[in-house]
């Protein structure tokens, strides 16, 4: 008997599609798919961000940001034997990047790749201890030549690890990129899902997918400025450290299962926290707290500080082994996320200002 998946299909969707920072395409069309008919305006922009706005002339307008990269390498130089050698796009840890199927996304569709390095057998005992550098691995596609590969890939293509979603365990699903496909997934969700409710909330609620995060929260730039907001939130994953050799008194103490991370600290704006702790509490969701003394790894650090600033709050999802291909997030979190901001969204009065 065949057991069915119990992850959402927009979820699902986003995480299976290919969407290395500035080759967004498929992420893009995912959310177009899901979002965009619940949406009362839904706009594309030039930056490749999808803006889509519920209750237009609502007030105060919030807008909810989740990005749609992913890390991944693009193709930089082909040899002579047609091995392709790549740059990184986004923080990789590169023990990670070798013996890895890849799909690099073409002009003429997917191309599977193999990451290849020199094999253990061929190392000395100094190679053995050592991380190789990027220029010491290659993609193999199965070209015999040069001129044989740039028929099939072009340099600029870009490439992921081919692993898609997978339940793990319970409600713990693994998958490639649920950073931050699982914020993006909130936000839209969180669209759709006031849309359907009968009363409109008071805000104008704009939940945009984000661009180049990975890069320098680049589309999060643009599309603040853009959309203007009186308030933000940004949905993101952060690091559940509840697994060994994660030092608790270092990297503070979170755990998959535990509720959505709510941030505190300098690029928070109090009123801000208090309400997403009050909707937390008036909807039964377990939450978890995390003071961050700096400008946030987050969309919300260049939120904020659009034009006369932005009162920006961030809500995270805990991940296991981030950045890496077999992230690991708790399905339950991820819901527990959506009905948060869904509270919150509905909480915003007319009168709110974020004024502090
Ligand atoms: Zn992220």
């Amino acid at each position: 008997m065949s057991k069915k998946p119990t992850a959402p299909e927009f979820l699902v969707d986003l995480l299976n599609a290919r969407s290395p920072s500035g080759d967004e395409h498929e992420a893009q069309a995912v959310f177009d798919r899901h979002i965009k008919p619940h949406a009362d305006v839904y706009r594309a922009v030039r930056l490749g961000n999808r803006i889509a706005t519920l209750n237009p002339a609502g007030k105060p307008v919030l807008m909810l940001a989740g990005h749609i990269d992913e890390i991944g390498l693009m193709v930089t130089f082909v040899n002579k034997d047609g091995f392709l050698y790549f740059d990184t796009i986004g923080g990789h840890d590169r023990i990670m990047i070798s013996g890895r199927r890849v799909v690099i996304r073409t002009a003429n569709g997917p191309v599977k790749g193999v990451t290849g390095k020199r094999a253990v057998h061929l190392m000395d005992a100094d190679d053995r201890k050592k991380v190789p550098e990027r220029h010491e691995m290659w993609i193999d596609i199965g070209a015999t030549s040069k001129p044989d590969a740039l028929r099939r890939v072009s340099i600029g293509d870009t490439a992921t690890y081919d692993h898609e979603f997978e339940m793990l365990h319970g409600t713990l699903g693994v998958a490639r990129a649920f950073d931050d496909k699982a914020g993006a997934y909130v936000v839209g969700e969180t669209l759709r899902r006031l849309a359907l409710e009968k009363k409109s909330p008071a805000a104008s609620v704009v939940a945009v997918a984000t661009t180049q995060e990975e890069i320098g929260v680049r589309g999060a730039t643009a599309s603040a400025y853009g959309v203007d907001p009186d308030f933000a939130v940004v949905v993101e994953v952060t690091h559940a450290t509840d697994h060994p050799d994660c030092d608790q008194r270092k990297f503070g103490e979170f755990k998959l299962g535990g509720g959505p991370v709510i941030t505190r600290g300098p690029n928070i704006n109090p009123i801000v926290y208090a309400k997403l702790v009050a909707a937390a509490k008036s909807a039964g969701i377990p939450v978890q707290l995390e003071g961050d003394p700096r400008p946030t790894g987050t969309d919300a650090r260049a939120i904020q500080l659009v034009r006369g600033g932005v009162a920006s709050g961030v809500v995270s999802i805990p991940l296991r082994y981030m950045h890496t291909p077999s992230e690991i997030v708790d399905l339950a979190d991820i819901e527990n996320t959506v009905r948060l901001l869904v509270e919150f969204s509905k909480s915003l009065k007319k009168s709110d200002t974020g004024v502090w």
